[in-house]
Order: structure tokens, then sequence, then C-alpha cells
């Protein structure tokens, strides 16, 4: 009885109410907690971008400041040179006197410029040329490039930076040089101090993040987290470019290019006013999506300077934050859906149980399921069994009045049988009835009718039977009739029929029986009635019985003409003097002698 349903059963169902918890879960948790995820990677990227504008633009700004500041340092370095008494002295000897006379001064200034030189290391060389931008004196041998040449004018403030270009004198090579006027006594000028760059000064500036010493510039005194703020900053640093007046790259990432200023910046410049232009987004060839702003620089050497930085450098930290979620999130919303699934798949066991117990109850199965804890399905399932157990009661009554109703219907059909046998048989001989002969010979002529057969029809009467009834009774007359109608029955095959045809009157149908065939039969009743050894009558009177024979269809095409016709030999037998067998329209013996009751 107390069964458990199967788990193999349950499987499909069970999948699918808990798809539906887990779903609702993956509904409720997962998607608000991934969109606040989202949410927050989101701000989080914006707080970035902005932090990340403003760390370009500081980081522009101070560079361009830096570089401007060195830049003016150097033409201070030339200034101060241009002023000392070895070099406008020397100078002065050398542009206004004969070639022969200026050795010592060409020596003396020579000297000085290497001693000079020997200080920095930001210099290739140092040179003094008169104003036709002839080189008179110089730490090496050297020659002034025929653009710089047009930059030098002969007045005080004639001073400066040239633009970064290609050398011709130094073999194509890119340099870059500062300039300062030679002033004499009377205030004219009369020759430049040049000063060639070593390039890799220039270049270690551009490739130097903003120090940290710049950092603590920015630092809001009341607020100690910006001087942290700006030193992390400073761990991602731009990548600083140097672009000439007309866009072109002069150096490109902290690099001096070999060729300055032939390539164009592929971004925008701002114009005059703002200087600084706004932070954009833009693939840089070679560099990948950069986050970049520009800034014109307007001192020394003209031209702008731009911060530019990888975006996903710029961004990383966003990135990281991405992938964080996704490592810790998805396992973690994965473990809540296992467990969800878990949890779900236990409270719904007994509401699975109970579905499949309610399955198998409809398939005629009885079924007890086990309740436990007190909750409303452990109600349910005690509600559940109790109707089970209805069911099976009210199954079992039907299944009784079923059996009653079925013993009761075969009774029926015994008594019908009974009462069917009893319409047609004779109560007291046990041979078929008169009505049913009736029926019989009909069908039965139909039928011979149909297969071209022929049927014999023998009527029987027993003789004087009056006088025997008179001699010995009625008692003793009904035993000699059902003893007549035994000799019959006992004489016949299966296939014939015997009747009681009324009173003492018997007769017999023999189908596919000629008519001699017949004859013999009625013979054989004949013999048998008369000779037979039981005991009959009181006294031991015998009976004897006289025969009508009639075939179909010769004697006859309907019943009524069949039975007449052996009726008609009936009555010759009777009248010839009984105890004997007449054919109809055969021949009557009438020789034999009657034998009496
Ligand atoms: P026969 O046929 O030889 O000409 O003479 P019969 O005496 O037999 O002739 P009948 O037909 O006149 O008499 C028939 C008698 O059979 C009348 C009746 O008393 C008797 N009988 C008819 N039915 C029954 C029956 O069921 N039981 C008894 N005991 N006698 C019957
Ligand atoms: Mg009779
Ligand atoms: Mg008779």
């Amino acid at each position: 009885m107390s069964e458990t349903v199967p788990s193999s059963g349950t499987r499909r169902f069970r999948f699918s109410l808990q798809a539906k918890i887990v779903l609702l879960v993956l509904l409720c948790v997962g998607v608000p907690l991934f969109s606040m995820g989202l949410y927050g990677l989101r701000l989080n990227r914006e707080l970035l971008q902005d932090k990340v504008h403003e760390n370009l633009t500081n980081q522009l700004f101070r560079k361009s400041t830096e570089i401007d500041d060195w830049l003016k340092a150097r033409i201070g370095d030339v200034k101060q040179w241009s002023a000392t008494k070895f070099v406008f002295e020397g100078s002065e000897v050398l542009t206004t006197r004969p070639a022969r006379e200026v050795n010592q001064a060409r020596t003396d200034i020579n000297e000085y410029l290497a001693r000079v030189m020997g200080f920095y290391r930001t210099y290739d060389s140092l040179f003094v040329v008169n104003l036709a931008g002839e080189v008179i004196a110089s730490t090496r041998e050297e020659r002034l490039e025929e653009n710089v040449k047009r930059l030098l004018q002969p007045n005080i403030s004639s001073e400066g930076v040239s633009p970064i270009f290609r050398s011709e004198w130094l073999g194509g090579r890119p340099t870059m040089v500062a300039y300062h006027p030679v002033v004499n006594r009377k205030g004219e000028v009369i020759a430049f101090v040049i000063a060639r760059f070593d390039l890799d000064e220039l270049e270690s500036h551009l490739d130097t993040p903003v120090d940290a010493e710049t950092a603590f510039l920015s630092v809001d005194l009341k607020d100690p987290s910006t001087l942290e703020d700006n030193l992390t900053n400073s761990t991602e640093p731009p990548s600083f470019w140097l672009l000439d007046e007309g866009g072109g790259i002069v150096a490109e990432a902290g690099k001096v290019v070999a060729r300055p200023g032939e390539r164009k910046f592929e971004g925008e410049l701002p114009t005059a006013n703002p200087l600084l232009g706004p932070v954009l987004e833009r693939r840089i060839p070679g560099h990948g999506v950069s986050v970049y702003t520009v800034r014109r620089m307007e001192g020394a050497m003209p031209g702008f300077l731009v911060a530019s930085m990888a975006k996903e450098v710029a961004y990383r930290s966003v990135e990281e934050s991405k992938l964080r979620l996704l490592r810790w999130g998805l396992p973690g919303l994965l473990l809540i859906l296992a467990l969800t699934a878990y949890v779900a798949r236990r409270a719904l066991r007994p509401i699975l149980l109970l579905s499949d117990g309610a399955k198998r109850v409809s398939m005629g199965e009885d079924v007890f399921l086990p309740a436990s804890g007190n909750d409303e399905i452990a109600e349910l399932t005690v509600a559940f069994n109790d109707m089970v157990s209805k069911v099976r009661e009210g199954r079992q009554r039907l299944e009784e009045a079923r059996d009653q109703l079925s013993q009761t219907n075969e009774g029926l059909r015994a008594a019908n049988r009974t009462l069917e046998t009893l319409a047609i048989t004779d109560g007291l001989t046990g041979l078929y009835n008169h009505r049913h002969f009736q029926d019989t010979i009909d069908k039965e002529i139909r039928r011979c009718d149909r297969e071209s057969r022929l049927l014999s029809l023998l009527l029987i009467d027993i003789d004087h039977f009056k006088q025997y009834n008179d001699r010995f009774g009625h008692t003793e007359g009904d035993a000699a009739l059902r003893r007549v109608a035994g000799q019959i029955a006992a004489k016949i095959r299966s296939t014939d029929m015997a009747f009681r045809y009324g009173g003492e009157e018997m007769a017999v149908l023999l189908p596919s029986c000629g008519k001699e065939q017949a004859t013999e039969v009625a013979e054989k009743i004949r013999v048998a009635v008369s000779t037979s050894t039981a005991r009959s009558g009181r006294f031991g009177a015998k009976n004897t019985v006289s025969v009508g024979v009639a075939t179909f269809p010769e004697d006859g095409r309907v019943a009524r003409a069949l039975v007449d016709t052996a009726d008609a030999a009936l009555y010759q037998a009777k009248a010839a003097g009984r105890d004997r067998v007449v054919q109809a329209g055969g021949p009557v013996q009438s020789d034999r002698k009657e034998t009496a009751g």
C-alpha cells in the first residue's frame, strides 16, 4: 500500500516546474544584480573618463610649461654666453680685423666655448657666426643651415630657437638650435652665438612623466587625497607629441621623427583661442585607439603639444572591473541558481509525488503517499490519501455489484434457455411440440427446396389407444405414450427431428432422406414398438403403431400438402388393419392380422 513514487516517473514534470522557479530567481536576482553591476561599471567609466580627461589636460598643461621653460632656459644660456667678454670681444675682432690677426681671438673663443660645453650635456656643439651666417668660432667643425640663417636678423632682439629640422650639413639628421645676437659696445649686432641641441635631452623631457614634484604643485592642501590621485594618475603617463605650426609631426610619442613635419597629425588641432583643445578619442596610426588632447604652444617654439594615451591603458581599471564582475558575479549567480534548483527540487518533491500519484490512481493503481510536516502540502497529501481510499471503496462496491449483476444475468440467461426449450418441448413425451413442428416443417421445406434436397415426413399414430386408456387408465396411457416416444427417438438420426403432433399422434421430419429410406426408418420404429420387451400395460398388453410416409417434393411442395398426404397414408394404414407402414402413393397390404390392444 505505502508505495513511494519512483523518481523516474516524475523527472519530466519536475524539470519543468523547477525550471520555472530557477527562471524566476534568475529574473529577480540575476538581472538586477547584473544591471547594477553594469550600471556601476558605467558610472565607474564615466568617473574614470572625467579623471582621464583631467589627468591628460593637467599633464599637457604642465608638460607644455616644462618644455617652454626648458627652451627659455636654452635661450637664456646663449644669451648669457653672447654677453661674455670672450665672446663679444672675440667676435668683434673676428668680424672686423683681417684674417691673419684673428687667430688668437678665435683660439680664445673656441677654448671658452669648449669649457662652457663641458658643463652641459644639453648641447651638441656651440659656435659663433658672423652676420653672413659664416662660422667664425666653434667647438667642432660647424656650418649654419640656410633656414636658420634666414631667422637671424641684425637686431638685438633676434633671439630664439629654430624649429626642429633636417640638417643638410649633418647628413639629414634632425636638429635644432638656439641663437642670440652678440652686441658690441655701440649696441650693434656683430655676430650670433648658436647652440646646437642634443635632441636626446628634448626627447627625455617628452618621455618623462610629469614628475612627483609637479604632482605636488596641484595638490589641494585641504584634501590630501588629491596628492594620491595625482601620483596615481602619474603611474599611467601619457605620451607626448610635438607638432609644428602646420600640424606636421616633429616628435611622435616622445621620439623625434626622422623627417620632422612631413607627416601630419591625424587629429583635430585647436585654433588660437582657446589654446587647449577638447579631449578626443580616435585611432592614431601605429598607436591604436587613443584618448588625446592638443595644446597650442605660443612660446619659444610655436606649434602644438599633444598628450595621448592608448584607450585600453586609460580605461584599464574599468576593463579590470568588468573582468572582476564576470569572474565573481557569474560563478556567484550560477551558485545561486544551483541552490535555487536544489531548494526548488526539495520543495517540489511532495507536489511531484502527488502529481505522479494522481496519474497512477487515474490508471487504476492503488496509491498511498507518505505525508510529512504540517504544511499545506502535507494536508493536501492526507486529503489525497483519503480520496484514494474512498475511490478504492467505491471501486470495490462497484465490482461487487458488477459480479452480482453478472450472476443474475447468467441466471436469467439459463432461465431463458429453459423457457425456450420448454416453449418448444412437449411436457409429457419430451419430444418437440406441435407448434415447433409447424415452425420447423416450413423452415425445412424452404431449406430443402433451396438446396434441392428431399425431406420425408412420418406420421405415427398409436393403434386403438382409446381402448388402451379405457383398459389401463390414463396414467398407463401416458406411460405408453412416453415409451413409444422414446422408441421413436432411439431409431432416428441426430439430424432427424421427432414431434408430438397431438394426442397419441407423433411426427418425424427426416431431412435429406428419400421415401424408401424413410419407410425403412418407419418400419424400424413400428417393429421396435410392436416387439418391445419393456413391460407395457398392467397385463403386459403391447402397443402397435401405424405410420404414413410422405416425401417432399413429390408428395407435397408445402407443409400443409405434405402433412395431408402423410395423413392420408396413415389413414390407409389404419384402414388396412393397423400396425403397418404405408407410403403415400405406394402399395397397401391389407392382409396383416390386426393386433388388438
Ligand atoms: P385408432 O387410432 O386405432 O383408430 O383408434 P384409437 O382409439 O387410437 O382412436 P382415437 O383417435 O379415437 O382415440 C385416441 C385416443 O387417445 C383418445 C384419447 O383418450 C387418447 N388420448 C389422447 N391423448 C392422450 C393422452 O395424452 N394420454 C392418454 N392417456 N390418452 C390420450
Ligand atoms: Mg388418433
Ligand atoms: Mg390411435
